[in-house]
């Protein structure tokens, strides 16, 4: 599959080329050139393929020009093997756990696939690739994860002393090989600042073979698109409509869930929930889009007030508003509303749902009560909503705490207290960090 850039559709590039610069020079976004519309068959008959099966379908569409068909299924297999459970919770209301992951939240499906297709891309090479990536603090323990014991990778995270979580630094820190943390004394912007100036500086480039695991980067999509077919395969049957509810803030995967239904899955609507940082769901209702300054909320990682794939998501409908506003319902909700429907869908359902999950689940109940007349669902038809639950609730103790004595810390999440932090620390100059690079 060939990318080009949404600001300029003449720049065209392969695979390789998008995932090892993440970005275009113009600093646009890769989108695929082309969205191939599978095979009817396969997707009336997701019911007797597996998740990785699924997986290996979707994959091998976007990277059957890079890699032959076992390189894709060693990919798939490395990358996604934790499953993507659908939980019931009742009246039409579903919950898709993405939290089964090393980080306990989805950002490992990303992460891990993005390594596993960078590491194919240089294994022939006779340099290493080194990714360096700031983090504050979510970001970097997906990558740390996804990246560890990968062949011909090294990574080199940077994280601002004291200003991420005490479990979020042992998730960075503590891991070992071929993962290396420094403290930085200064904030996230002083560490992007350091990555920064590294890409730019001559000798550290004649030095290492740098790339980024930014964000945005095409890779990290593309397994996104994947768990909306596992999903849809757990719930549909003859007689319900499928919507997908998506916790959003940077809109990678709500619009993972575009792709997947230009790919064919029949979703009959999307619905945009976010915290109060609104812009899409404003833009939704009123036709202009307008950035803000992200507002803190308890759903932190939703917290953007420009979401960078919101163009992404102008691309699939050509710009038009009006399209767009057919596909996606948007629905945004304050802390107070969010701490209330955890409470809620802990004594409704039994269920404990993390800050972000909860604001999907508060849009899933507005959307549906509305529904039932809006669409005219009845005896024969009906809807179900699947909320995306994107991280495990005790990654938010000081917002879970008084609900979370009931359920069970996952091992992964315990074993980390234990382990030994191990990170160099240095001070937020570019001449030391230079200086350690050079050296290291
Ligand atoms: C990153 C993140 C989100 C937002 O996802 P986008 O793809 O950026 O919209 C939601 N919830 C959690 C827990 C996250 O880590």
């Amino acid at each position: 599959m060939k990318f080009y850039s949404t600001k300029n559709s003449n720049h065209v590039v392969d695979l390789g080329r998008a995932v090892l610069d993440s970005l275009p020079p113009d600093n646009g976004l890769y989108m695929p050139v082309s969205i191939p519309h599978l095979e009817d068959d396969f997707i009336q008959n997701l019911g007797v393929f597996s998740f990785t099966d699924i997986a290996n379908e979707l994959a091998s569409v976007f990277l059957n020009e890079d890699f032959n068909s076992n390189e894709i299924r060693q990919i798939v297999d490395a990358a996604i093997n934790f499953p993507a459970p659908v939980v019931t919770l009742g009246n039409g209301l579903h919950v898709l756990e993405l939290w089964h992951g090393p980080s306990l939240a989805f950002k490992d499906f990303g992460a891990r696939f993005m390594a596993e297709v960078m590491s194919g891309l240089v294994q022939n090479q006779d340099r290493k690739l080194t990714i360096l990536v700031a983090t504050s603090g979510d970001t970097g323990g997906a990558v740390a994860a996804g990246f560890l014991g990968v062949r011909n990778v090294d990574v080199i995270i940077l994280y601002p002393s004291g200003k991420v979580s005490p479990l979020q630094e042992k998730q960075l820190t503590t891991l070992g090989q071929n993962i290396t943390a420094l403290e930085v004394d200064g904030t996230f912007d002083d560490c992007q600042d350091l990555v920064k100036k590294a890409f730019l500086d001559k000798e550290i480039n004649e030095r290492y073979n740098l790339s980024s695991a930014n964000s945005i980067n095409i890779a990290r999509l593309i397994p996104q698109i994947f768990y909306y077919f596992e999903a849809f395969k757990q719930v549909k049957t003859d007689r319900n409509d499928i919507v997908f509810c998506v916790p959003s803030g940077n809109f990678g995967n709500l619009t993972a869930g575009l792709l997947a239904k230009q790919m064919g899955l029949p979703v009959a609507k999307f619905i945009a929930a976010t915290n109060v940082n609104d812009v899409v769901p404003e833009y939704l209702r009123t036709a202009n889009y307008l950035p803000k300054v992200a507002l803190a909320t308890i759903s932190n990682a939703m917290d953007v007030g420009n979401p960078s794939n919101f163009r992404r998501m102008e691309h699939l409908y050509g710009g038009s508003h009006q399209k767009m506003n057919k596909d996606i319902d948007g629905f945004a909700f304050d802390d107070d509303q969010t701490r209330l429907a955890i409470n809620e869908i802990k004594s409704e359902y039994q269920y404990i749902m993390d800050p972000h999950g909860a604001v999907g689940y508060l849009a899933a109940r507005e959307w549906l009560r509305s529904a039932q007349s809006r669409y005219n669902y009845n005896d024969t038809r009906s809807v179900d909503v699947i909320t995306l639950a994107t991280a495990h609730p005790a990654k938010f103790l000081p917002v879970m705490e008084p609900l979370l004595r009931s359920i069970k810390i996952p091992e992964r999440l315990a074993q980390l207290a234990n382990r030994e932090k191990k990170a160099t620390h240095m001070t937020a100059s570019f001449g030391k960090f230079k200086e350690w690079m050079l050296i290291h």
